[in-house]
């Protein structure tokens, strides 16, 4: 079956053909980054590293592009969203997006997610946001006011297509903020001139000034993918007026269609709202990953299909970490079988398990070819965990030859597609933690037995601790451990 996609822009489920054969042009919307990132950017993120990830997998060569908002982000009080935070931290723009770019890439790597090819930033990308600018003014599609430019809505018929929107809410009470030189309420700024005390500012046609924010995703998604690309991604709570506004640019500007595919991710939200700064309903990704391993955040996430919301609470988070759980048991499982394996196996077990392991593996890519469906490849992996449990706690011996398959189906499946089976399990952070006092407890225990004299119990403990891959070493400064 050919992977299936629902398109925004068609308001359909249909098939995915890339515009090159096998090579897959995309573009994803990127953070503003003047904060550190929180849940609802993980559900974004995670969702395109996940649809990444399986593109990849079923052979395709994907370029993948996503910017880093670094200028023109504008608060509803028209003012920068970067230069507030720089004022506030008496620090250099530059220096807040550097930070906050830092951050973010940190968060994205300790949750596995795979970086764009390319992460351009707009402030690295004002000579062809001025191009694109003065070929839509030249085109009759933009107009020079006294405060910048603007984009003539009513010259692109075609606006409103992805969103079935024109107007932005709230648009004429707000409209002396965002533009005073506007024609039309529904017109939008493409170069806003700046004042003196603005610090972010560059020469342009029309006098100093900064770009206006939905500009830079056409102009980058252009520059790196061409006029016409393949899927365009992002937040659902972006469709308006930004990803509207980007298609009316670039296609007025290129005269070509823009993005084929538009696939657009649901929010997370906290009872029924939408996880957002401007509400402080907001979990940080660095006190999360404090409290949850990234395969557990990453599961928990993949739950829900990724168009669909997802409610937040520690309650789902928690339950999230009991069906991973549950499914690690059973690659544990094998795993452990591995590192002790039975000689005289009949070689049955191969034969009838090898087919089932290959049938659940067909399941699994049949449901992320419906349109990404990770809860079914999901539920497809817990029903694999169900058959393995009851086949190695079944009395007949397992060789190694079907260990090895299951613990490979798990890791190119759970691992390499969804990122939520570990390669060894990490002994990082909290667990690391965990695990260390667990055994510095059983150290005393044992050093207690021989104390005691009871050098049977003593031994007894070293060597299970031994049979869990945990090595105790006594040394004349006392006993430490390592893990194998
Ligand atoms: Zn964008």
């Amino acid at each position: 079956m050919a992977l299936r996609v629902f398109n925004v822009l068609k308001r359909e489920k249909v098939d995915f053909v890339p515009i090159t054969p096998g090579k897959i042009n995309m573009y994803v919307c990127g953070p503003t980054v003047y904060d550190n990132s929180h849940l609802g950017h993980a559900k974004t993120y995670l969702s395109f590293d996940m649809v990444v990830r399986y593109l990849r997998y079923r052979g395709n060569d994907v370029l993948y592009v996503q910017n880093l908002t670094d200028v023109g982000h504008l608060l509803d009080t028209g003012e920068d969203r970067i230069l507030k935070k720089a004022r506030q931290a008496s620090a250099l723009p530059m220096q807040v997006v550097e930070t906050y770019a830092r951050s973010y890439f940190e968060d994205m790597d300790a949750l596995g997610v795979t970086r764009p090819d390319i992460s351009p930033r707009a402030s690295g990308h004002i000579p062809e946001q001025i191009a694109m600018v003065e070929t839509l003014i030249h085109k009759g599609h933009a107009y020079v006011a006294d405060d910048g430019v603007y984009f003539d809505v009513g010259s692109y018929p075609e606006y409103g297509k992805l969103s079935n929107r024109r107007v932005e809410e709230g648009e004429a009470g707000s409209r002396a903020l965002k533009g005073k030189g506007k024609r039309s309420a529904e017109d939008f700024a493409l170069w806003i001139l700046a004042t003196e005390e603005h610090i972010l500012q560059w020469d342009s046609p029309w006098g100093r000034g900064y770009p206006g924010w939905h500009i830079e995703c056409s102009a980058m998604a252009g520059k790196y993918l061409g006029a016409t690309f393949d899927l365009h991604g992002g937040g659902i709570d972006n469709i308006f007026p930004h990803n509207e506004c980007e298609i009316a640019q670039s296609e007025a500007a290129n005269d070509a269609p823009f993005a084929n595919y538009w696939l657009l991710v649901g929010s997370l939200t906290v009872d029924g709202q939408k996880m957002s700064k401007s509400l402080g309903n907001f979990v940080t990704l660095k006190d999360a990953l404090k409290r949850h391993r990234p395969e557990v955040i990453r599961y928990f996430i993949y739950q829900s299909h990724y168009s669909n919301p997802i409610d937040y609470s520690d309650g789902a988070l928690e339950a999230a970490g009991s069906g991973w759980e549950r499914m690690m048991t059973a690659v544990r499982f094998a795993r452990d079988k591995l590192r002790h394996p039975v000689a005289g196996v009949s070689p049955d077990a191969a034969s009838i398990f090898l087919p089932v392991l290959e049938d659940y593996k067909a399941k699994f890519i049949e449901a992320m070819d419906d349109d990404f469906n990770a809860p079914n490849a999901i539920a497809i992996l817990q029903s694999l965990t169900t058959e393995v449990n009851k086949l190695l706690n079944s009395a007949q011996p397992v060789g190694v030859e079907v260990l090895k398959a299951i613990n490979d189906h798990y890791l190119e499946l759970g691992g390499k597609v969804l990122g939520i089976v570990p390669e060894a399990e990490s002994t990082s952070g909290a667990d690391a933690a965990r695990l260390e006092g667990v055994v510095r407890m059983l150290i005393e225990m044992r050093a207690q037995a021989r104390k005691e004299k009871q050098f049977a119990r003593a031994d007894q403990i070293r060597d299970q601790l031994k049979d869990l891959g945990i090595v105790l070493e006594d040394r004349a400064d006392g006993t430490f451990f390592r893990v194998e």
